[in-house]
């Protein structure tokens, strides 16, 4: 079937083309019939231009509706002045149409795509269902083309250091991250089953034993979790793996591609963002105690303050029991709090209770009252305290627990008093909270950071038995392999997170390269021998033939473009993705088999 092919894109056209006859090929984006004249805006992946058609010369107007697929072929004309669009950057000029032809018809659509401020009312599942539709919408075509340059930048930067691409199986054997697998039956041997990696981690290792010192791969990884928002059942990462390298040359590189990367992608798509600077680092043990949590948003300070040993003596009862029974008085500032009435102070203790705090204790500070009376507290840097809990405190104590907060007149110090996981589990929220809204998560910083020495292994109260923490490849450091049999939970890792506005968007670690020590912590994590020889066999047998020693990362590609998009849904950033359920509507899938497949995998359906 023969049709005009273009001559030009939509979106090039400029006054310099008035006089010239074009022909355009594209999807009629928005249709206005005002009887006598017929507007069209023609869409293609570059842009948007204007068609003016004349239902006196050209048969069947009436017939193109919105998303037609179009050739048209016409003349370019300089727009009259008022009738400009500054808007559009092929705004000066219209096409005057001669002749068109209808390349495929379109039915009326399932939700409009021409106007965006109205695609947040569209159900999503609708959306995914016409993913062929919703990705024609030109935000959509900036996210995939976002993704497309970060992976281009990414091979581009890699290349220079050496790394080989190197492709790994997709059927192929359980490899532990922590979740479940998705498994695919054998045909030929009723029983056996592949599973679909949850990451390359075991073959990237084997290729270091292979002398591939240098090898990365756009991954796609598969981890059956329970339905969360932001996850999908497969997901991209860039899987990476260095023979012969420190833990630091690992980071230094990664940052370096990173910062490569974001900074290229903000040039070249004019993203509304600060270059990233170089990347903070802390110890998760710092982080847990400074923010919470090991993954915490470094846009802004506003740091957890301890008070534990600063209000040890205290009579105030309920951090007096606390402190008894083990636990700890931390708190965080609410900077301009104090101008938040009783009432919506009670709406920020709700916000903590229905995160699993007790109760929120707090007071305000501000500058001293003129009409306090004479014996008031006022602190040596000038600041009074008022309401809340400050009446149990003794001046001396008021003083330490302004030190320790670093408080300034106009905050509201809240106060969480728990054992320590609890406390921290708490104020990590509550600190983003006052974070979101005093607008310090600026949206236009990317701000990266290490967490580093994660523990190896953290006790499973469920299972009863040690977990590791990243994986069972994971190296212990050597100055703490003295607790492996003794205090398993002191062990300190070689192992590291990007974190990046709160969320972790990449986790690596040095391995383990000897057989007897991946035996010994195999053998930590409950896993018997036999066990180990059945699952990790392979890794064990390769490690004994001259491994190197090595270490890697993986930076989640999924999380990098929504950063640089400003999305906070992961399926906005792939082409075709599943519901939150794992559902994909477009393909119905998952779905049934039909009999001759169940018997040919000697499978059978048990209810
Ligand atoms: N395989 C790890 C993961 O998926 C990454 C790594 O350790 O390199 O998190």
């Amino acid at each position: 079937m023969g049709f005009v092919q273009r001559t030009k894109t939509c979106g090039e056209l400029r006054a310099a083309h008035a006089g010239q006859q074009v022909s355009l090929n594209g999807w009629a984006h928005k249709v206005r019939d005002l009887g006598g004249v017929v507007f069209i805006d023609l869409r293609d992946r570059n842009g948007i231009v204007q068609l003016t058609l004349d239902p006196a010369n050209l048969p069947n107007l009436s017939q193109i509706r919105p998303e037609s697929c179009l050739s048209v072929t016409g003349a370019v004309k300089v727009r009259a002045d008022e009738t400009k669009n500054p808007k559009m950057a092929t705004g000066d000029v219209e096409v005057i149409v001669t002749s068109y032809s209808i390349l495929g018809a379109a039915k009326p659509l399932p939700f409009p795509l021409s106007d965006e401020e109205q695609m947040d009312s569209v159900n999503e599942e609708l959306r995914i269902k016409y993913r062929y539709l919703d990705l024609r919408r030109p935000v959509m075509h900036r996210r995939m083309a976002v993704r497309a340059a970060a992976l281009r930048r990414i091979r581009a930067f890699l290349e220079t250091q050496d790394f080989l691409e190197v492709e790994t199986p997709i059927i192929t054997k359980s490899t532990p991250e922590g979740a479940r697998d998705y498994l695919v039956p054998y045909r030929l041997e009723a029983g056996l089953w592949y599973a679909l990696p949850q990451s390359p981690q075991q073959y990237k290792q084997m290729l270091m034993v292979a002398g591939i010192d240098r090898y990365y791969q756009i991954a796609k990884c598969f981890r059956d979790e329970s339905s969360r928002a932001d996850r999908q059942p497969e997901f991209t990462q860039l899987d990476m793996e260095m023979s012969f390298v420190t833990q630091e040359d690992i980071l230094n590189l990664t940052e370096s591609l990173l910062t490569n990367v974001v900074n290229g992608l903000i040039d070249e798509f004019q993203l509304d963002k600060e270059k990233i600077e170089p990347f903070e680092r802390i110890t998760y043990d710092q982080a847990l105690y400074l923010y919470g949590c090991d993954k915490p948003d470094l846009r802004f300070g506003l740091q957890l303050f301890d008070l534990t040993s600063t209000v040890a003596g205290t009579e105030f009862g309920v951090f007096k029991a606390t402190i008894e029974s083990g636990g700890v008085i931390r708190g965080v500032r609410y900077p301009g709090g104090s101008n938040l009435s009783r009432k919506e102070v009670g709406v920020v203790e709700e916000f903590c209770k229905e995160l699993g705090a007790k109760g929120m204790a707090s007071f305000y500070v501000e500058a001293p009252a003129a009409d306090a009376p004479a014996d008031a507290f006022v602190s040596s840097k000038g600041l009074a305290v008022r309401g809340g809990i400050s009446k149990f405190f003794t001046h001396e104590e008021l003083e330490a627990i302004l030190e320790k907060a670093q408080a300034e007149a106009g905050d509201l110090l809240c106060f969480i008093a728990d054992h320590y996981a609890a406390a921290n589990s708490v104020l990590y929220r509550l600190r983003l909270e006052i974070g979101n809204r005093c607008g310090l998560r600026d949206p236009r910083k990317l701000k990266y950071g290490w967490v580093l020495d994660f523990p190896l292994v953290e006790w499973d109260a469920e299972s009863g038995r040690w977990s590791p923490s990243h994986h069972p490849f994971t190296a212990p450091k050597d100055e703490d392999l003295i607790y492996l049999d003794t205090d398993p939970g002191r062990i300190r890792a070689d192992c590291y997170d990007i974190v990046l506005n709160g969320v972790e968007v990449a986790s690596g670690s040095i391995r383990i390269h000897r057989t007897d020590v991946q035996a010994r912590i195999f053998t930590l994590l409950g896993i018997d021998e036999k066990t180990q020889q059945e699952r990790f066999g392979h890794m064990l047998e390769a490690f004994s033939f001259g491994a190197p020693p090595h270490g890697g990362i993986a930076p989640g590609i999924d999380r990098l473009v929504m950063a640089l998009t400003d999305t906070e849904n992961i399926r906005e950033v792939i082409a075709f993705p599943k519901t939150g359920s794992g559902y994909d509507p477009l393909m119905d899938a998952p779905s049934t088999i039909d009999a001759q497949q169940w018997a040919e995998l000697g499978l059978r359906q048990t209810k």
